[in-house]
């Protein structure tokens, strides 16, 4: 049987990871639409490999460029963040949810709203929109598969278990380029240093995140969304190998915990099959071989990201969203070289601490709102605060 899917963000890592296993079923799926920022003749190449109905740029100046790229296929070309929505609420069998960034947050509210099954990644949407878009999952019965590798292991340790027996949540954290280094050559570290992950090929932004682990902290919001078994039931170890995913101990001391090779291919896999399985090309884990599997507390003092994303989350309201929004600003702001490596958490915590935090956002546009404001004022931070 043939299902259909549309890929959010088809020309970054994620995206690749998805049309690879894509790629090697072929005849299992057709390809509703593929979306991507701007990379006009990526995204118009991936459209007519996979016989994609619509291909959509969510930047409309790349519009034009998309559609000579797409000229005499016969597939619709579109462009905006509307029509990045338009294409999310297509009828379709699976929508994988893979831009980076608030920006995903809209198309994902429109694939929940037609009450589909969602694979997703794009873990700054549910951040930013926490219990706004788990209240529309439920009211719309659409099916979230969490795609991010330390849910979906969770995802898989739950099955069959009742979220009132869990005792506890553990994430497993890589720890990222940066675990053994001392506090100077952390502020000195160099974009081209934070993006080389030792274990995961990913995009740059996530890539930064992991470096600074605030991925940990945005994964530590995302899980307590997911799996409601409250702050206090929620860890985080540091597991430099990334073997173990993560971990679901439950109230008779029973820890299941899922292992697999660091390739996002296999958490992408699990929600393409899901509930069934199918082939990956990845080699067998060889424990033998890796030998040793270690754990370590994650060190606040040197990484402070995950305890300002346990502060937010434990503020509640609006905080979740200001620190996802003026994350994406400080990595922005460090890639292109404007701030050092250790004011990324600065500028969010600085952000958090004077912004006027509205109310719990009730809605998509009340969290698009709060975005937007801790966007200006982290910019602000960025732009009168110190560079180191
Ligand atoms: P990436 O930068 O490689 O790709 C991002 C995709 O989104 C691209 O297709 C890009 O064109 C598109 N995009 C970027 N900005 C956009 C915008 N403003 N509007 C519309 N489209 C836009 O990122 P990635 O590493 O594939 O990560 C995607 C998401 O998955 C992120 O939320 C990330 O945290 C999450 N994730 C990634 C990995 C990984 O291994 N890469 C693992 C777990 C979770
Ligand atoms: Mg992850």
């Amino acid at each position: 049987m043939t299902r259909s899917l549309t890929i959010l963000g088809a020309t970054g890592s994620i995206g690749a990871s998805t049309l690879d296993l894509i790629r090697r079923e072929r005849e299992a799926w057709r390809v509703e639409a593929l979306t991507a920022h701007c990379s006009a003749a990526q995204l118009a190449e991936l459209a007519r490999e996979f016989d994609a109905k619509l291909a959509v740029v969510g930047d409309e100046s790349c519009l034009p460029e998309l559609r000579e790229a797409l000229a005499g296929s016969g597939i619709e070309a579109a462009g905006g963040a509307a029509a990045l929505c338009d294409a999310a609420a297509r009828p379709i069998d699976l929508t994988v949810a893979a831009i980076v960034g608030c920006a995903g947050l809209g198309p994902v509210m429109q694939a929940i709203e037609r009450g589909g099954t969602i694979a997703l990644a794009n873990k700054e949407a549910l951040v930013s929109a926490g219990e706004v878009m788990i209240a529309a999952v439920a009211e719309h019965g659409a099916t979230l598969l969490p795609t991010d590798s330390e849910h979906n292991a969770i995802f898989q340790c739950l099955s069959g278990s009742r979220i009132e027996d869990v005792a506890r949540i553990t994430l497993t954290a890589s720890g990222g380029p940066f675990r053994e280094w001392d506090m100077s050559a952390i502020e000195a570290a160099t974009p081209e240093q934070a993006v080389a992950h030792p274990n995961w090929s990913m995009g740059a932004k996530i890539s930064v995140d992991s470096a600074t682990m605030m991925n940990k902290g945005l994964e530590y919001i995302e899980a307590h969304h997911l799996f409601p078994v409250g702050l206090d039931r929620l860890a985080i170890v540091v597991h430099p190998q990334s073997v173990i995913h993560s971990m679901v101990e439950y109230r008779d001391r029973s820890t299941l915990a899922q292992l697999g090779p660091s390739d996002m291919r296999v958490p992408i896999a699990s929600c393409l099959a899901w509930p069934a399985r199918m082939e990956t090309p990845l080699a067998p884990l060889d424990l033998a071989a890796m030998g040793e599997l270690t754990f370590f507390a994650p060190d606040e003092e040197r990484f402070p990201a995950t305890r300002i994303a346990r502060e937010a989350i434990q503020a509640g309201g609006a905080a979740p969203a200001v620190l996802n929004a003026a994350n994406e600003i400080a990595v922005a702001a460090f890639l292109a070289g404007q701030i050092a490596f250790t004011r990324i958490a600065a500028v969010v915590e600085e952000t958090l601490q004077t912004s006027n935090l509205p109310p719990r956002p009730q809605n998509l546009d009340e969290v698009l709102a709060v975005d937007r404001a801790g966007r200006r004022q982290a910019q602000t931070i960025v732009e009168t605060g110190p560079r180191v």
